[in-house]
């Protein structure tokens, strides 16, 4: 690899390890989407019981958690979206489901900043959802904890406050799809490698976010995500 760019080079997106002072470099961001049926069912959809799909976010699409973002913009109808982040720490191609969580190295609580209205009108054009879902500032991360910090998957509670008041909630057992079944899904399409991450999906409860507003996610066990909309630039 040629050392002599003709800028700097991108500083490595990376994210906090709870409790540490070494952090996790990110790789690529995958996201799940239709994770939940209720959610599914807000958004006058159905959940699709054939197979996950994905859309991805650049890794400089990140935000640490505890920031005051500007109100992002081309957008009139930004929304939050909590979700539960699993972190890749092994190399993972056409794993089984049984072999899956050996491939992860810990989880994270997360927002999906989507710009809805965008999203809409890529759905109704049939064109792709980029300009809804990777943007700066998209992937709010919190500080990570390694797997054997959380535990098991399960009854987990996942919950995002909204100025304190709470506006989604459900058990991360709500899932469609269980993350061993998204990671050996997954991995059939991409050699999935340590740095890379997954929001798998979200739960009921989206809706806009405004100037002003500060956001809370957590899930049991996990660090809080922390987010606060600013004015628009
Ligand atoms: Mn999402």
């Amino acid at each position: 690899m040629p050392s002599d760019f003709i800028f700097s080079a991108p500083e490595a997106p990376a994210v906090a390890i709870a409790g540490h002072d070494q952090v996790f470099p990110v790789r690529r961001i995958f996201c799940v989407g239709r994770n939940y049926a209720a959610h599914a069912a807000e958004m006058g959809n159905e959940v699709d019981r054939e197979a996950p799909f994905y859309f991805t976010k650049s890794a400089h699409a990140l935000c640490p958690s505890g920031a005051t973002i500007a109100y992002p913009p081309g957008t009139r109808d930004c929304h939050h979206e909590m979700e539960f982040v699993v972190a890749i720490g092994q190399p993972a191609f056409r794993m089984s489901e049984a072999e899956a969580p050996a491939a992860i190295w810990g989880f994270g609580c997360g927002i999906d900043l989507t710009r809805r209205d965008l999203q809409g009108a890529a759905k109704e054009k049939r064109r792709p959802w980029d300009l809804g879902k990777d943007f700066e500032n998209a992937a709010v991360l919190a500080p990570l904890s390694p797997v054997k910090d959380f535990g098991q998957i399960g009854a987990q509670e996942i919950r995002l406050e909204q100025n304190g008041r709470t506006v989604q909630r459900a058990v991360l057992s709500d899932m469609v799809w269980s993350v061993p079944e998204i990671i050996a899904h997954l991995s059939g399409y991409y050699h999935l490698l340590p740095g890379d991450l997954i929001y798998t999906g979200t739960p009921a409860g989206v809706g806009p976010v405004q100037s002003g507003d500060v956001l809370t996610g957590t899930v049991d066990g996990l660090t809080p995500v922390e987010l606060t909309i600013g004015d628009a630039e």
